[in-house]
């Protein structure tokens, strides 16, 4: 399996050497050269599987040679023990129709753990074998630096360094980046916004010296590899709801459209998906794209659902690229346009997306009305993004074709938000229900790229 940059300049790489590049050279996201098909016996044979198998057989066409079956399967198995939950990612039904796909069974209790968990198995392995080291540096918000620790720590090959925003995650979020003791894994918090976290990152990342320096590697969401980990619980909700005998829909609470561009690449392969609806927040510049063709960011608003508070929604990118039938210059001049303001997409494009996407928008008063409606209606408490989810599908929703709305975090990783909106306060699960007493380790830094590196050059001094 091979894989080619969005942007058509970049080097053909590999499955492994595209996971561990992340970004490709003339800027672009790695996608497989052709998209594995599933027949429909391969789709309905996954009914009754565990989760473990299922990953197991939608994800192998995809990662070539790098690994053995065995050492595919014993990875996979590591990534998911951790979870909370049997199903790993079980579906429960809302009203007639409608169903919620629970992602947050994951040891930080956001989606991000299915990716972040597999691919820190995946570096380990591919690093042990090479006998090389990395050094993952990112930027949060919260839920992506959350997971990347948990799935990072105490493993050989890999540091990791999160610079977060100085006072602007949540209680729960920074505790699950700062409790965890391995020496391995550094939680930054850096005076400034999260726009300023990602900046350093991106300097960092453009100081070669520095980079080859540390073996910088990133794992953002453009990485190829969180994008395939996310295509398999598509397909077990599919076939656990009739697919591939009929066709189902998705709503997904979506930022930087990495979690429903799985869904995309599910239905590319063969899995009969009806509508991919892309659900916003305030932040609504996917809405309006996909509702007139227009892409021009003027600014985030910060809402209750922060991890989609976003307008540069890196993912879309590769959307875009299969729209302009995998026209890798066409992709590259819409990219340069975003930098001097904004991008119109072509009519032709617009019909592509549109042909599997359909998108809404939900407001601050609509995200606490759906919380606080579904609770009372069906005893769930949902997280404000979930809640998103959950208001734009409702309008949706078609006789025939069963919607699945993912849920992509636990309540009780936005506590105050949900209070607010029901009355009531979500409680930790049972395996995290210590948070608050263990011991929190976190490094305050000035917004200052010298004193960063600096930091992190010191501590990977190995
Ligand atoms: C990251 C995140 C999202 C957005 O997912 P994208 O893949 O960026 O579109 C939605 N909800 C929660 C809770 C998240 O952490």
């Amino acid at each position: 399996m091979r894989y080619v940059s969005t942007r058509g300049k970049a080097p053909i790489l590999s499955f492994e050497e595209a996971m561990l590049t992340g970004l490709a050279r003339d800027g672009g996201l790695y996608l497989p050269e052709t998209i594995p098909q599933m027949s429909h016996a391969d789709i309905a044979a996954l009914a009754g599987l565990s989760y473990e198998e299922a990953a197991f057989r939608v994800m192998r066409p995809y990662i070539g040679d790098a690994f053995t079956d065995t050492e595919f399967q014993d990875i996979i198995a590591r990534a998911y023990a951790g979870f909370a939950h049997a199903a790993r990612a079980p579906l429960v039904q809302l009203a007639p129709g409608h169903h919620l796909l629970e992602l947050f069974h994951g040891p930080t209790l956001a989606f991000k753990d299915f990716a972040m968990q597999l691919i820190g198995q995946l570096f380990e392995a591919s690093l042990t074998r090479s006998g090389s080291r990395v050094c993952i540096v990112g930027a949060t918000s919260g839920d992506t630096g959350s997971a990347a620790i948990d799935a990072f720590r105490g493993l050989e090959a890999v540091d990791v360094f999160i610079l977060y925003p100085h006072g602007r995650v949540s209680e729960v979020q920074r505790r699950q980046m700062s409790t965890p003791g391995e020496a391995n894994v550094h939680a930054l918090a850096v005076e400034g916004h999260f726009d300023d976290c990602q900046a350093r990152v991106k300097d960092m990342f453009n100081d070669f010296e520095f980079r080859d320096a540390v073996g910088l590697a990133g794992v953002n969401s453009i990485n190829w590899a969180r994008v395939l980990a996310q295509v398999v619980y598509y397909f077990t909700s599919a076939v656990a709801l009739g697919a591939p005998h009929r066709k189902v829909s998705f709503t997904v609470p979506t930022g930087n459209f990495g979690d429903i561009f799985a869904g995309y690449i599910a239905k590319r392969m063969g899995l009969p998906i009806d509508r991919l609806v892309v659900a916003t927040n305030q932040n609504d510049i996917l809405h309006r794209c996909l509702s007139g063709g227009d892409y021009t960011p003027d600014g985030v608003i910060p809402s209750i659902s922060p991890s989609m508070d976003i307008q540069v929604s890196s993912n879309f990118e590769r959307a875009l690229f299969e729209a302009y039938g995998r026209d890798g210059s066409a992709t590259a001049q819409l990219m340069d346009e975003l930098k001097s303001g904004g991008f119109t997409v072509s009519q032709g494009a617009l019909e592509a997306l549109r042909e599997s996407f359909s998108s809404g928008r939900c407001d601050e008063d609509q995200t606490r009305a759906a919380i606080r409606r579904t609770w009372n209606e069906t005893g769930e408490l949902l997280c404000p993004h979930s809640a998103i989810g959950v208001h734009v599908a409702e309008e949706h929703l078609k006789p025939d074709v069963p919607m699945i709305t993912l849920a992509t975090a636990h309540p009780a990783k936005f506590p105050a938000a949900v209070e607010e909106a029901s009355g009531q306060h979500p409680p930790l699960p049972a395996h995290m229900a210590d948070l608050y007493d263990r011991e929190e380790r976190i490094t305050e830094l000035p917004n200052d790229l010298g004193a960063i590196e600096s930091l992190i050059k010191e501590r990977t001094a190995h």
